[in-house]
């Protein structure tokens, strides 16, 4: 066996897709699929369609010469990492299952359980927009906001599996409610959703936060307004993040991120107005796309295996 024949059985569940994938210790994927999630069903039937798929692509590994290592899955939501336990998850309906043993009984490969943002920033940081910063924030902004701290190579989890929920800061306090029962709360004011829900509240008519912004660039005052506010409450995020955490680089993802330059050059002069003896860290947009979740996954395995054979 040579070490290109190894690959990692990689998972990320989100709560309508699962992208899934085999990968080379490398970060390199030689195959990738997805399938429905389809939460609907209750999560006893989503964990049997994750044990299937993942038993499918570690069977296509070795249809194909290869030899399945490990397997990694990400999942949305609160994850106890060292008991690979998946907490508590809104979207996909999940309430204490132990999906490590599970899929660790059901495949015969050491596996690892982890978060799906913070594998994400895992990914970013070790191989994408990131890379080579030692010190990195990922900020996911699309339907909520979630963030990784990762230091050298590896993501901080938090006592109880909730480190980095950076779209639960409190922003403005007489501002929207969110999702968690409190108002005010950052991911309430600047997620996608919050921008397109603020933009239909002043106008009357529903937007994405896409659509806003391009209205924002061609000069649409209430758009404006509207893209302005969202910034404005990200920076503020933002400085907070840099107080905390101090690091060389934040990588903004998720949906929000394709808005480019449109986002990135007032967040800048934002983020840059808000701090005084911080340094100011570089901003760039993740590289890695959707596929961060599924090569992070993968990654949070291979370094559990590493653990485990040291
Ligand atoms: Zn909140």
């Amino acid at each position: 066996m040579t070490p290109g024949d190894e690959v990692v059985v990689a998972l990320d569940v989100g709560g309508t897709g699962m992208k899934c994938a085999l990968v080379r210790p490398d970060g390199a994927t030689v195959h990738a699929e997805r399938h429905a999630t389809d939460a609907a069903r209750g999560p006893e039937a989503v964990v049997g369609t994750i044990l299937d798929v993942a038993e499918g692509l570690a069977g296509k590994a070795r249809a194909d010469g290869l030899t399945p290592v490990a397997c990694g899955i990400a999942v949305p939501g609160v994850v106890d990492e060292a008991r690979g336990v998946a907490v508590w998850s809104a979207n996909v309906g999940f309430r204490d299952v132990p999906l490590r043993d599970l899929a660790r009984e059901r495949l015969g490969l050491p596996t690892a359980l982890g978060h799906d943002v913070r594998v994400g920033g895992l990914a970013e940081a070790r191989l994408g927009a990131g890379r080579d910063a030692g010190h990195v924030l990922f900020v996911a902004i699309g339907t909520g906001i979630a963030a990784a701290h990762v230091v050298d190579g590896s993501a901080a989890v938090g006592a109880h599996g909730a480190a980095g929920e950076i779209g639960h800061i409190l922003v403005r306090p007489d501002g929207p409610p969110c999702g968690c029962g409190r108002p005010g709360c950052l991911e309430a004011v600047a997620s996608a959703s919050a921008i397109g829900r603020r933009y239909a509240e002043l106008s009357g008519a529903p937007a994405t936060a896409a659509e806003v912004a391009d209205r924002a660039v061609t000069g649409e005052p209430l758009a404006g307004q509207v893209w302005r506010e969202a910034v404005e409450a990200l920076a503020d995020g933002l400085a907070t993040g840099q107080a905390l955490f101090d690091v060389a680089t934040i990588v903004i993802g998720g949906g929000l991120a394709q808005a480019g330059p449109r986002l990135f050059d007032p967040l800048r002069t934002a983020l840059r107005e808000r701090l005084t003896f911080h340094r100011e860290p570089r901003l760039v947009a993740a590289a890695l796309g959707d596929e961060a979740g599924c090569l992070g996954a993968a990654l949070l395995a291979l370094d559990t295996l590493a653990k485990e054979s040291r």
